[in-house]
């Protein structure tokens, strides 16, 4: 399991209140989206999502409403998505401790890293265009050890 600072009880009770604080409304689909995306160790695609509901927790899951569901959550902001260029995207919450991405093209292998040299760069270049950096996404795309 990823480590989050927080408890996946208080995570989704504050998520829950910002739902109806932004006018939308709470689903048991939703809940469980989160569960499995909070509980898992791995960057998952909406298939896997609908499989896992099943699996786990023996809830039926349409694709569709996984595709619609996860949208909604980067929408508020608490979802990232990752574009492994094999037409799925894989999702995962974006609550945990700041990581980039490198995605092997040959088997989609993800590793996550951290690089403070490359965080501070990407705050002296928008500096230096007078940007206000909010955030960022960056993804490595390459060939892993095991595919080189
Ligand atoms: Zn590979
Ligand atoms: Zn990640």
């Amino acid at each position: 399991m990823r480590r989050y600072e927080i408890s996946f009880e208080s995570f989704l009770e504050n998520f829950k209140k910002s739902v109806v604080k932004s006018g939308y409304k709470n689903s048991i689909q939703k809940d469980y989206i989160l569960k499995i995306l909070y509980f898992s160790d791995e960057h998952l695609s909406a298939e896997q999502i609908v499989n896992i509901a099943k699996t786990l927790y023996k809830i039926d899951m349409g694709i569709a409403t996984v595709y619609r569901t996860v949208k909604f959550f980067e929408t508020m902001n608490i979802v990232n998505s990752l574009d492994i260029g094999d037409g799925a995207k894989r999702y995962e919450l974006n609550i945990s401790i700041h990581h980039d991405h490198m995605i092997c093209t040959s088997c989609s292998t993800i590793i996550e890293f951290t690089d403070d040299l490359i965080e501070e760069q990407q705050e002296k270049v928008a500096k230096a265009n007078n940007f206000l950096l909010k955030d960022h996404i960056m993804t490595i795309y390459g060939i892993c050890e095991k595919c080189q």
